[in-house]
């Protein structure tokens, strides 16, 4: 729980999916770890409290990463010459296979979890490998972080090499047991855990039955792979040859019911039916625009997803996307929204940059409670960024100095500050 104090500065947060609210040289208000909200004076009673002076500085909300796989970090921005199934076989799952060595899994970790620390990145849903101690050292290694995080132990129990296999589906599962257990013991403050069958093509319909069972009886959240490729989607149809949606290879084993959420990465080919089951189910939606262009998967359509109040948040897909940068990921959205838009379907609009911005922030803060706002009553993430490097002789908004930081991070932004839950982390 962090303490209260006010933070001064030019605040940028989204109220929703269609509402930016700007306040320049305002104050956010942090008692006990949550926002109180942002004024444009300090509040009767609150004369007192600790000020942080960030006059000239932007301060936004933390930033969300629905979907990245951490033990595929160390071979970003290569291998980015294959479609999804040729680039699993021919370079994620030999790097993947590397982390049943834990002195390696170490390693590769530590640098993850150092460079999502330094990122504007505050929360992340992650992705492991299949292998238990490695998995709960990259747990340890993002708990000392202090960011919020959810991370699974993938489970793969067919069509996967051997060296990246479990045995069986009865193996899978009490390694998976196992690993919940150790988790427990830990005791973390930070890190949850959340169930990881990687995809259907890795998992028997046995071992999907037996993660549902322990999804109920644990009441777990979930993430996965949906609908991000044709081939897939078509592997999928030969694979279960009794679904009549990719969706419902999930949805009949309880993957995406019941009160604890789940999320699916991707959800570009999504027909009907599949759309309803994501909806009815309150499933969240990771769309990871880097990733579906540099593996050639396809556009999901969220200004669909976002008309029909669905959840939807970014994901950087780590490494189908090569940036961890979520203001990236923002930009990307944008464009691949205006290339659908103009290519393939004329009647959904292109997403604005406000509409990404909410999409990084609120959108796929909602997965982890009341967090990605400065409302009253959300958890308090912020970051404070300085765009004076990011030089113009025109006078700019503070909506267009977002707009510009979004687009030109990479040129010259500068994280100061990151506040999780209240907590200023060390960076
Ligand atoms: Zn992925």
């Amino acid at each position: 729980m962090g303490g209260s104090f006010a933070l001064r500065g030019d605040i940028c947060w989204s109220k929703s999916a269609a509402e930016l609210s700007c306040v320049k040289d305002g104050y956010l208000v942090c008692e006990n770890g949550v926002s109180r909200g942002v004024f444009e004076e300090l509040p009767a009673g609150l004369e007192g409290i600790e000020v942080i002076d960030r006059r000239g500085r932007l301060v936004v909300p933390g930033l969300v990463d629905l979907h990245l796989h951490a033990p595929q970090y160390g071979f970003r921005g290569l291998g980015m010459d294959l479609e999804l199934l040729d680039w699993l076989d021919t370079h994620t799952f030999p790097e993947e296979g590397r982390y049943a060595d834990l002195g390696y899994a170490e390693r590769a970790y530590q640098v993850f979890a150092d460079d999502l620390l330094h990122s504007a990145t505050t929360r992340a849903v992650v992705f492991g490998t299949i292998h238990v101690e490695p998995t709960l050292r990259l747990m340890d290694l993002l708990e000392e972080t202090g960011l919020k995080t959810f991370v699974g132990k993938v489970n793969m129990d067919r069509n996967s090499p051997d060296y990246l296999r479990e045995r069986s589906a009865k193996a899978s599962l009490s390694d998976t047991r196992l690993w919940l257990g150790r988790v427990g013991e830990r005791g973390y403050e930070n890190t949850l855990p959340i169930l990881t069958p990687r995809f259907t093509p890795s998992c028997t319909d046995e071992l999907m039955a037996g993660l549902g069972q322990l999804r109920e009886e644990l009441r777990l959240p979930l993430q996965s792979h949906l609908s991000e490729n044709l081939s897939e989607v078509e592997w999928v149809r030969e694979l279960c040859p009794w679904s009549s949606c990719y969706g419902q290879t999930y949805e009949r084993f309880g993957h995406l019911s019941g009160d604890v959420p789940s999320v699916m990465a991707h959800c570009n080919y999504c027909p009907e039916e599949e759309i309803e089951i994501l909806k009815g189910s309150g499933c969240f939606i990771a769309h990871c625009p880097q990733s579906n262009t540099m593996l050639s998967s396809g556009i999901a359509p969220i200004r669909d997803y976002l008309e029909r109040g669905m959840n939807v948040g970014l994901g950087t897909d780590i490494a189908g996307g090569a940036s961890l940068s979520l203001f990236r990921a923002m930009a990307d959205a944008v464009g691949v929204s205006k290339l659908r838009w103009r290519c393939v379907d004329e009647t959904l609009r292109p997403l604005s940059t406000s509409e990404a911005f909410y999409l990084a922030t609120a959108g796929g803060g909602s997965f982890f409670g009341k967090v990605g706002s400065f409302d009253q009553g959300f958890e308090f993430d912020a970051l404070v960024l300085d765009d004076s490097a990011l030089r113009t002789t025109l006078e700019c908004s503070l909506e267009e100095r977002l707009e510009r930081y979004v687009y030109l991070e990479a040129e010259g932004g500068r994280i100061c500050d990151k506040f999780v839950a209240g907590r200023r982390l060390q960076i």
